[in-house]
């Protein structure tokens, strides 16, 4: 693309975030039965604008190219969900007679959230086809840099394909690489997870499928409880596909960074993937009260450099990350 007014020449980091991602509410943690005080719950609207706000006060919003999401269709959801999860979580939404469903555990919405979920699926497909060149460059390969960071809500990592779980209603991730190896021939797409929580629903989603290559860096055994132990590694034509780096309580910089080095960048240039997702969570961050890493923002941006070169190596630039938790 030509470079305007003499600017030096600059390949666009997409960004994909809208106002009705916040609207999506998930009620209260309350038990109210048990003699609790409701609290508001964790996946909250207020990180998130935190976070929106943040690039706009610093003027690193200026510097990105926004992307609009659009509603995933339900063939791109049916493509990394059952036909059942998605109607029996369209069915809920549309029932205003009660102000919040629950769909699987620790996942709860108010009425409007399928439109919401689905919004949130498709900006991470129109983040796929922004670094993918939509139908310009395609798989021939962009320019180096295409990044894209996809502001979301709800999150996506845990869910499965035949339900929600852990305040997330649809995959994200796994409906955009569905997505990228449909609409442009990927063989290799890599996912890797550093929020704090196994990615289980993406791990399972792909679990056989050597298109993919999952790598979760999680707190050990924090949730799903057990899951994503050492010992998963894929099945059948997916054998070998996928990682996990259980982390015990506690784990720091150090040890994320060493993950990272030891385990992630080798991972990726045995692979050699054509496009890689990220799902960014944060909450492993020592702020966060729903687990016991000990990461703090320098460690973030050493896993964004760290991606990043993979990236530049072996998919010229082509990014997607994705926001989970914290
Ligand atoms: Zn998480």
């Amino acid at each position: 693309m030509a470079a305007q007014n003499g600017a030096a020449k600059k390949a666009p980091f997409h960004f994909c975030c809208e106002e009705i991602f916040m609207w999506h509410e998930p009620g209260a943690t309350q038990n109210t039965r048990k003699g609790l005080q409701p609290t508001p719950h964790f996946e909250s609207a207020e990180s998130k604008r935190r976070l929106h706000n943040l690039l706009e006060v610093s003027g690193t919003l200026d510097a990105l190219t926004r992307v609009r999401a659009r509603p995933a269709p339900p063939e791109a959801l049916a493509r990394a969900h059952s036909a059942a999860h998605i109607d029996n979580v369209r069915k809920l939404s549309a029932d205003s007679s009660k102000g919040c469903h629950r769909a699987g555990d620790a996942l709860s919405f108010s009425p409007g959230a399928y439109e919401i979920a689905c919004l949130a699926a498709g900006g991470a497909m129109a983040l796929v086809d922004a670094v993918m060149g939509g139908s310009e460059a395609g798989a021939r390969g962009g320019e180096a840099g295409r990044g894209a960071y996809g502001l979301v809500r709800p999150p996506g990592h845990h869910a499965t394909r035949d339900e929600g779980m852990g305040f997330c209603i649809f995959n994200n991730v796994a409906v955009a690489a569905a997505h990228a190896i449909e609409a442009y021939g990927l063989e290799r797409v890599a996912v890797v997870d550093f929020d704090v929580h196994h990615g289980n629903g993406t791990q399972s989603i792909f679990y056989d499928d050597p298109k993919v290559l999952t790598i979760s860096l999680h707190q050990d055994s924090n949730y799903p409880i057990g899951s994503g132990p050492i010992t998963d590694t894929g099945a059948g034509a997916g054998a070998g596909f996928c990682i996990n780096a259980p982390l015990p309580p506690g784990s720091g910089g150090g040890a994320y960074r060493a993950a990272f080095d030891r385990i992630v960048l080798p991972a990726l240039d045995a692979y050699r993937p054509q496009l890689i997702f990220v799902s960014a969570g944060f909450d492993a961050s020592a702020m966060d009260p729903l687990a016991s890493q000990m990461l703090v923002a320098d460690d973030y941006a050493y896993f964004g450099r760290a991606l990043a070169g993979a990236a530049a190596k072996h998919c010229p630039g082509r990014v997607v990350a994705m926001h989970e938790g914290g």
